[in-house]
């Protein structure tokens, strides 16, 4: 039997995460000596005998305890197949979650994690902005199933928070889930994950536990750990920094063992789980993982250093740049490992100089989506959060002349001379 906890470490030699990434999950005498896990593009799996049939699924319906060191056997690949385990376990490392479930898409990732944990009559709370898709099934879909939503905006952190849960008399003895997504997209703004997990706890009782998810697609999983800082959940869109090659869509949930059983129950019965071409994509790219994002960081504060100095950017909005006494400045050090590779700006003369600036970029692409390896550029306002109401969208401070860019692994000096150009257009 493979046992996780020997293979994290070589005698009293802790071994670092991106090691593990090559081979965590896996063992070549598995499948014939090959050095990576093949593919297994099958929709079920043959078993030995009818008995083992029924022990398998006894543990995968839950009808019985597992016997001593049990483990479920391969049933269907709805429920579970050898590639989307391996890459479940890779993905616990780097945010210390004690497990994962893989999912189709992000937005599979938290519509099942929410639809799991949340019932008629609770309320949950979600800081603003947020990423479109997770707003509108807050917004459209949550309250038909008789889920009270509540939005919070970021920039008030815990008071924020708190006032909105002290709004409605009762409100905060229904609470059930605290959402968050932090940095916010696309303005960077930070929530403070401890300050909600605090909140969270005073407001749960014994018969009602309030769960704090964060969206870590932004910073995670190598600049922000937010199970450390007490969330109970951490969701990704895989499409995003962990795929990194803008070649596929995926999603994550992680947590504890016990919260995340439950949302693999839900989701053997949404069939949302990651197909075996897309979980073995995402092996490859956890290998450069680290590479990548670091490379992607390094090259983020050139450009934002390029950006904050040029004379027809009025505001650039990137993590690297908060000062003591900037909101976030405190958090940022405390939550955050590093300021990752997102930056937003705004240029003088509103939405045409911004489109200007975009229709000349040669280099960076123009294109919704980010954290692949190649830079993208586009704008929040009409693009991906055009369905904001205009007044709403100024209070959140996306305005008309703001450009989100998500830095890639091109030179930095060819970003800078591809803004450059694109900026004297503005
Ligand atoms: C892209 C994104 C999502 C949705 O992920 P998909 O993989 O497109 O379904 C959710 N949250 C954030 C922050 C994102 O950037």
């Amino acid at each position: 039997m493979w046992d996780k906890r020997e293979k994290k470490h070589i005698g009293k030699h802790d071994l670092h995460p991106e090691s593990l990434m090559m081979s965590y999950g896996y063992q070549p005498e598995w499948s014939e000596g090959a050095v990576k896990p093949p593919i297994f593009q099958t929709s079920t799996f043959v078993f030995n005998t009818a008995e083992e049939g029924k022990a398998f699924f006894e543990i995968a319906y839950g009808l019985r305890e597992k016997k001593g060191d049990e483990t479920l056997g391969l049933i269907y690949s709805r429920l579970n197949n050898p590639g989307l385990e391996i890459l479940e376990d890779r993905l616990t490392i780097y945010d210390g979650a004690e497990a994962a479930a893989a999912f189709e898409s992000g937005m599979a990732a938290i519509t099942t994690a929410v639809f799991t944990f949340l019932r008629p009559g609770q309320v949950v709370a979600f800081s603003e902005p947020i990423y479109g898709g997770t707003e509108y099934l807050f917004h459209e879909i949550l309250p038909s199933f008789g889920v009270e939503t509540v939005p919070f905006p970021a920039w008030e952190g815990r008071e924020g928070l708190e006032s909105v849960l002290d709004e409605a008399k009762g409100r905060r003895d229904r609470l059930a889930m605290i959402f968050i997504e932090t940095p916010a997209n696309p303005t960077n703004h930070l929530v403070d994950i401890r300050d909600c997990a605090e909140v969270a706890r005073a407001s749960a009782r014994d018969d009602r536990k309030v769960l704090v998810a964060v969206d870590n697609t932004f910073l995670g999983p190598l600049w922000q750990h937010p199970l450390q800082h007490g969330a109970d959940l951490v969701l990704y869109s895989l499409t995003k920094f962990v795929g990194g090659h803008s070649d596929l869509i995926a999603g994550a949930c992680l947590g504890s063992e016990d919260l995340i059983a439950q949302v693999k129950a839900t989701r053997t019965f949404f069939g949302s789980m990651a197909g075996p071409w897309t979980g073995w994509l995402l092996l490859r790219s956890l290998e450069t993982l680290k590479l990548r994002m670091t490379s992607q960081m390094k090259n983020a504060r050139y450009v934002a250093d390029f950006l904050a100095d040029h004379p027809k950017v009025e505001r650039v909005h990137y993590l690297g740049h908060l000062g003591e006494g900037d909101p976030g400045f405190e958090t940022f050090h405390r939550q955050c490992v590093g300021p990752g590779s997102m930056i937003s700006f705004e240029v003088t003369g509103g939405e045409e100089a911004a489109f200007r600036v975009l229709n000349t970029l040669k280099l960076v692409k123009l294109a919704v989506s980010l954290g692949g390896t190649e830079s993208l550029a586009e704008h929040p306002g009409t693009m991906t959060h055009s369905d904001i109401p205009p007044h709403e969208r100024e209070r959140m401070g996306i305005t008309e002349s703001m450009i989100r860019l998500s830095v890639g692994l091109e030179h930095p000096e060819d970003l800078i001379a591809d803004l450059s150009q694109a900026l004297d257009e503005a």
